[in-house]
């Protein structure tokens, strides 16, 4: 099995405290924290999936969404298994709640070789939370730096602030879920925490990494006025150019109750966020 110790953790007398994500899991010797894939042996912290890849694909740039970063080239886009949220719709959970270490063994030299020879422009750290396997992503977006590719994050944006510091000067832009506008939901639907996440967006903001946001608009959770408006204004706080798409709903994984969102909601929450924001998009449609 490919392990690396990895850089984002502390010893606490007999545990360790991994700093990857804001769950700053306590872990005792022989288990792994919430994300399944930073185990700790022997009171040192190892991540069990470094250079070990269980998705992998050339995607255009707009599907992760980013429509203001690199138009129309193509993004070279890896993850592994493993994920800190739980979200009962996860569009990914077949790699992203997956218990076994699993996954194709790939050096960061081969993923920038597969990049350079497939014409993308950068790599994508996508498919599930790249926080959780930040050692290899970072050693990756080093490698792609040096050969003038972009380094792209599609997270959910509950990286801790040791762990932005570490990445930091090696993400070009970020697609950030801002799932909901509500502590509650975020609790009951993913088991985290929504200000964690506000952090990050205006960390990567501070920073001058380019980012965009998502929310996916579900049925009777995230679809009222309220809280669109909430969001749309917290946004608009930061920078009125930071581009919002808004995402269309199907039912998945263990959230079948709800129904597709509405185009009417999608067409509501658009004309909430062009008040107060310039770049809207409607996405998942
Ligand atoms: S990345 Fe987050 S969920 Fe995983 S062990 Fe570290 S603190 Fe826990």
């Amino acid at each position: 099995m490919n392990m690396k110790e990895c850089d984002l953790y502390k010893r606490e007398k007999d545990r360790v405290r991994c700093l990857a994500c804001a769950h700053k899991c306590l872990i005792e010797k022989e288990n792994t924290g919430i994300c399944g894939v930073r185990k700790n042996i022997n009171n040192k912290l190892y991540l069990l999936v470094y250079g070990k890849v269980a998705s992998m694909a050339v995607d255009p740039i707009e599907k992760k969404p980013l429509y203001n970063f690199l138009p129309k080239t193509k993004a070279f886009s890896i993850g592994t298994i493993g994920c800190n949220f739980r979200c009962a719709n996860c569009q990914n959970f077949e790699i992203s709640q997956v218990k076994e270490i699993i996954g194709e063994e790939i050096t960061p030299e081969q993923i920038i070789e597969n990049a350079i020879k497939t014409g993308c422009k950068s790599i994508a750290y996508t498919y599930n939370e790249p926080v959780i396997f930040a050692e290899f992503v970072k050693e990756v977006s080093i490698l792609a730096k040096k050969n003038n590719l972009k380094n792209i994050w599609v997270t959910n944006g509950y990286m801790s602030k040791e762990a932005f510091d570490y990445m930091k000067g090696y993400i070009d832009a970020m697609n950030i879920d801002l799932k909901f506008f509500n502590e509650k939901t975020y609790l009951k639907i993913c088991k985290a925490r929504l200000q964690p996440v506000l952090e990050t967006i205006k960390r990567a903001y501070k920073a001058g990494i380019h980012i965009e946001l998502t929310t996916l608009l579900i049925p009777g959770l995230n679809d009222n006025e309220k809280e669109l408006q909430k969001t749309a204004k917290f946004i608009a706080s930061i920078d009125k150019k930071i581009p919002w798409h808004i995402s269309r709903f199907f039912p998945m994984y263990k959230m079948l109750d709800k129904p597709i969102t509405p185009i009417s909601s999608l067409e509501k929450a658009y004309k909430i966020g062009k008040k107060h924001l310039k770049y809207v998009y409607i996405g998942n449609v």
